[in-house]
């Protein structure tokens, strides 16, 4: 039996492809109304983390932040003193490394195998079984659960020990965070010196300049709407992180925390759960 605990916009949808591939699943999430498409479809609920641990042999956790990974998995009913020794916890959230290092800790003392294990892809391709796996554990334990994150994800990419799938997941989020918004102020720049934004973003979008996964943020600036794949509270989170290690690493990141200041802002004004590209808003001067 297979425990998924948060099922959100990533998780769901991990979850279904799980089940659609025939595996077993005990789900819990916080809010439990979002685990009823899965229910319809053959999930069992747990009715506390502590109940999916107990009926599982690997448990995933796709959560929000540190804060609630560690919530559930520690907090009262949480799944961490439930999972037997030899189990696996594959922890899928974007955390930090020094997180997920004090959880590999804190697995190894009980004798339960830990993985990090965060994504690259949003929504569609969480949807699709298209995610990038950056994935930090022991070998044997990696091959483990391989073909389990092959049903979920297109490419599983092994790093090395516990800490640096989250590393690369930081590494890889801060690209995406400041291309999105280097890419906001050219649109507005162009629309500011008198193009309509819809020639502008075209223009961008056919230059070697824009990361690829602009394309898919096309519509959204042109309409000037941001239904979240990816929520921009999170994005804010990931730069906290990214800000975190880089600090606790003892180097600094201009950029980085520039761009955290900017997330956080367009949080502020109350953006913070639409996608992370409404980070545009901000940067055309909207309010
Ligand atoms: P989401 O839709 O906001 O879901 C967050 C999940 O965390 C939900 O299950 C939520 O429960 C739970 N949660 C939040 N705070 C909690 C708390 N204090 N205690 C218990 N549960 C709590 O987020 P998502 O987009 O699925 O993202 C999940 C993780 O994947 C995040 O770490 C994110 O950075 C990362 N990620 C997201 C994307 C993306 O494109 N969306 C891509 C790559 C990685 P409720 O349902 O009760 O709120």
């Amino acid at each position: 039996m297979i425990g998924f605990i948060g099922l959100g916009i990533m998780g769901s949808r991990m979850a279904e492809n799980l089940l659609n591939s025939g595996y077993s699943l005990i789900v819990y999430n916080r809010t439990k109304e979002k685990a009823e498409p899965l229910l319809q479809k053959g999930a069992k609920w747990a009715n506390s983390p502590k109940e999916a641990a107990e009926q599982s042999d690997v448990i995933f956790t796709m959560l929000a932040n540190p804060q609630a990974v560690e919530t559930m998995a520690l907090k009262e009913h949480g799944f961490l003193p439930y999972l037997s020794a030899g189990k696996l916890w594959v922890d899928c959230s974007t955390v930090d490394p020094a997180f997920t290092r004090k959880m590999a800790a804190k697995c190894a003392e009980r004798g339960i195998r830990f993985i990090d294990a965060p994504v690259a892809g949003s929504k569609l391709p969480a949807e699709k079984g298209e995610l990038v796996f950056f994935v930090g554990g022991r070998q044997e334990d990696v091959d483990e659960i391989r073909p389990l994150l092959h049903v979920m994800g297109k490419a599983v990419h092994h790093l090395g020990e516990n800490g640096k799938g989250t590393m690369m997941k930081l590494v890889v989020n801060l690209m995406l965070a400041e291309a999105m918004a280097a890419f906001s102020e050219a649109v507005s720049l162009g629309e500011a010196l008198g193009f309509d934004k819809e020639t502008v973003v075209n223009m961008l979008l056919n230059t070697p300049t824009a990361a690829p996964f602009l394309q898919g943020k096309k519509d959204y600036i042109i309409h000037n709407r941001f239904p979240a794949e990816f929520p921009l509270e999170h994005m804010h989170k990931d730069l906290h992180l990214v800000a975190q290690s880089a600090y606790e690493r003892g180097i600094t990141l201009p950029l980085a925390n520039l761009a955290k200041e900017l997330y956080g802002l367009a949080k502020q004004y109350g953006w913070g759960q639409d996608d992370f590209s409404a980070v545009y808003r901000l940067l055309s001067g909207q309010k």
